[in-house]
């Protein structure tokens, strides 16, 4: 009810409506409201739920593309390294970090194609998820590449588990591959310190596997051995060493350059050998970096210089007309001008003229901290020798040293050989020889092993070639008899 008054005596307007109807309004309007209301609950519900999914789908995408491998289907590398980290910090006993390679890999990818080998990859996968005891980590770490993590209560039956996975492997019919047999090789690391750095303990790992040989009865190796037996190995050969050089068991072999055009000798280098008395060669590689630690380097370049004039000497006497021989000086020799004197009084004992005798000093060892070195060089330039630079290309400041240091002529190094097939590594090695031409440089090219790195080489000019495609380094009896037949 309600009263309004009419400004009339005392007269109200009085309104009446029934309560029923009043009602009905109400209850009407309060529907429409909750309906409303339900309607945009539902619609934000909606809203969020679908927010939610999309969220999900993607998180879900991307953690698949971060956390699962492609090709196997186990985790990725990433996710790998991740679970490796958590199982370490709990610290569950032994635990040992292994690389996993299949040898000679890249001969099935590149017979078979990717689809072929990413099937061998994935079943690799499968064996070792099979085989593998409760807590191993497992991941493919890069293309037929595996990574571990193992868990084990002895060395022996770590061993053992090795030998079971690579029997299950073996047994399957993948396994053989056209007559290829799949041959695991595992490097293996024992942790001792489960907060040492991964990438350390793989590397370990990784080097322990290349130590295992082509026809090594064992596909496997531990880090710890192989680090042993090199150093006992490395102390062996080092207590040799001073008998072996009175013994003269040190010798030059010579490996011939060759002019790109006309295929004829031009020069040779002098590259060390040690040939035991049971008629064993030990490379440069092996005892170059032990002399150099311990000194004994100077010994050995100053030896393999001597023996160089005297072979000369031999061919002078014999008529011949020997061609420049070039001997490497270790970064230690350089470290003082001592040796110039020494080299010089060599070459008059043998009546050597200066031409016949060039030196090859690595582009690393020319820009050593070292300050004597640009002297040194100078000097030995003054003095009439020339200067190669060997392994040119390598080190940081290959340009800078060509303007500050005196030098005759650049061996490109093997390296930008090998990658002469890409398009990148082609140009750089154009560019380079532009670079020597326009700098009247000559240059080498070290370590070309094939006929279309010689067709590549001969057709950017590049002048003389060493390596495989023409010759190995040879006994000095065998390159006399080469320099006979190209001088003819
Ligand atoms: P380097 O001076 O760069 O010598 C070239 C190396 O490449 C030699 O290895 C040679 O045999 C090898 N080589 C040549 N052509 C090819 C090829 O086509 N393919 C492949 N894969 N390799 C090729 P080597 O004789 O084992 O010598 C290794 C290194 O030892 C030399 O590298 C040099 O740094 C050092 N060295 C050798 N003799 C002496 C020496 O008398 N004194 C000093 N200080 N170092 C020496
Ligand atoms: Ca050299
Ligand atoms: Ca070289």
């Amino acid at each position: 009810m309600q009263y309004t008054p009419l400004a009339i005596n005392d007269w109200y307007l009085l309104n009446v409506v029934p309560v029923n109807v009043a009602d009905r309004t109400a209850s009407s309007i309060f529907s429409i409201t909750i309906f409303l209301c339900i309607i945009i609950m539902i619609a934000i519900i909606a809203f969020m739920l679908y927010f939610f999914l999309y969220k999900k789908k993607t998180q879900d995408y991307y953690d698949n593309l971060l956390y699962v491998d492609a090709i196997t289907g186990g985790p990725s590398y990433e996710k790998f390294m991740t679970d490796v980290r958590i199982s370490l910090s709990q610290n569950k006993g032994n635990a040992a970090f292994s690389v996993l390679d299949i040898q000679n890999f890249n001969l099935i990818r590149e017979k078979y194609g990717h689809g072929k080998s990413n099937e061998i990859i994935a079943h690799i996968y499968s064996v070792i998820k099979r085989v593998a005891k409760e807590g191993t980590i497992c991941a493919r770490r890069s293309e037929d590449s595996f990574a571990l993590l193992l868990h084990f209560s002895s060395r022996s039956e770590l061993i053992m588990r090795i030998k079971n996975f690579t029997s299950e492997l073996l047994n399957s019919e993948i396994a053989t591959v056209d007559h290829f047999t799949l041959r695991p090789l595992f490097g293996i690391f024992i942790i001792d310190d489960p907060s040492e750095n991964i990438m350390r303990m793989q590397n370990l790992a990784r080097m322990a596997q290349h130590s295992i040989k082509y026809d090594d009865p064992n596909n496997y190796a531990f880090h710890d051995d192989v680090y042993r037996d090199a150093l006992m190995y490395n102390k062996e050969l080092e207590d040799q060493m001073i008998h072996a050089f009175k013994n003269d068991e040190f010798i030059p072999y010579f490996q011939p350059k060759y002019d790109t055009s006309t295929r004829k000798i031009v020069g040779a280098e002098a590259l060390i050998r040690w040939i035991q008395p049971n008629g064993t060669m030990i490379y440069p590689n092996v005892f170059i970096p032990l002399a150099e630690e311990n000194g004994f380097i100077i010994q050995l370049d100053t030896l393999m210089f001597e023996k160089v004039c005297e072979k000369q000497r031999y061919l002078l006497d014999k008529g011949l007309d020997p061609v420049p021989v070039s001997v490497n000086l270790s970064r230690k020799v350089l470290r003082s001008r001592e040796f110039i004197d020494k080299y010089i009084s060599i070459m008059e004992k043998y009546r050597i003229p200066q031409h016949l005798v060039e030196i090859e000093i690595t582009e690393s060892a020319m820009l050593d901290n070292n300050t004597d070195c640009d002297s040194i060089v100078k000097e030995l330039h003054e003095k009439g020798f020339k200067i190669l630079v060997d392994d040119f290309g390598t080190g940081y400041s290959s340009l800078m040293m060509l303007k500050s240091m005196p030098i005759d002529a650049l061996k490109l190094d093997k390296s930008f050989i090998d990658d002469y097939n890409d398009t990148k590594g082609s140009k750089i090695i154009v560019c380079i020889i532009e670079m020597a031409k326009s700098l009247s440089m000559p240059i080498t090219a070290e370590g070309v092993e094939t006929e279309s790195q010689y067709d590549f080489l001969n057709s950017m000019c590049c002048d003389t070639i060493q390596g495989y495609y023409f010759a190995r380094p040879m006994a000095f009896e065998h390159f006399e008899e080469q320099l006979v037949e190209s001088i003819a």
